[in-house]
């Protein structure tokens, strides 16, 4: 009940969320995503879901799903050529890719690996890193929250407040 009154609070006098993502599909994907670590590998997933005022998370596409060995070597990596079905499970949707999760061992910083490839190059892209194997914290203010600004460059908006990304209700 707290969360719902400081979210009416943000809602009538705050900065709106950027990225907005509903509980049950944020806990959902963030355990399973834990799971799929096996407590000693990196795991991720694109975030689809829809662009309007903000961008809406509805469905997890797990990284080993679309390459099932993009895990293999403890980091992230995927074939490019393994997108193939992504996009056309986009088109087939109506989704986009709104943003990507991946899971670090320890912190939530970006390694200089994630600042070098963005899953999406886009600007304005946000790229969510949950630290400890998405076994601890995974609600924002406490997860890493990355927005690309082109040209290999990012800021980092993990610690302001209120966040940028939301998880919970939010009015359409
Ligand atoms: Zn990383």
């Amino acid at each position: 009940m707290a969360s719902l009154i400081s979210t009416l609070a943000r809602i009538a006098f705050g900065r709106p969320p950027e990225l907005v993502c509903r509980r049950d599909v944020w806990q959902a994907g963030v355990a399973e995503l834990h799971r799929r670590t096996h407590g000693r590998r990196e795991a991720g997933a694109f975030l689809l879901g829809r662009h309007g005022k903000r961008r809406v998370i509805e469905e997890f596409v797990f990284y080993d799903d679309v390459d099932p060995a993009s895990l293999s070597t403890g980091i992230v990596v995927i074939d490019g050529r393994r997108l193939g079905a992504l996009w056309a499970h986009c088109r087939a949707t109506g989704l986009k890719v709104v943003a990507d999760v991946h899971v670090h061992p320890g912190g939530y910083g970006q390694s200089e690996s994630d600042q070098a490839n963005p899953v999406i190059a886009e600007i304005g892209h946000i790229a969510v890193i949950l630290p400890n194997f998405a076994g601890g914290a995974t609600d924002p203010g406490a997860i890493g929250v990355h927005q690309y600004l082109g040209n290999k460059q990012w800021r980092n908006r993990s610690r302001e407040r209120p966040n940028p990304f939301h998880v919970g209700w939010w009015p359409r």
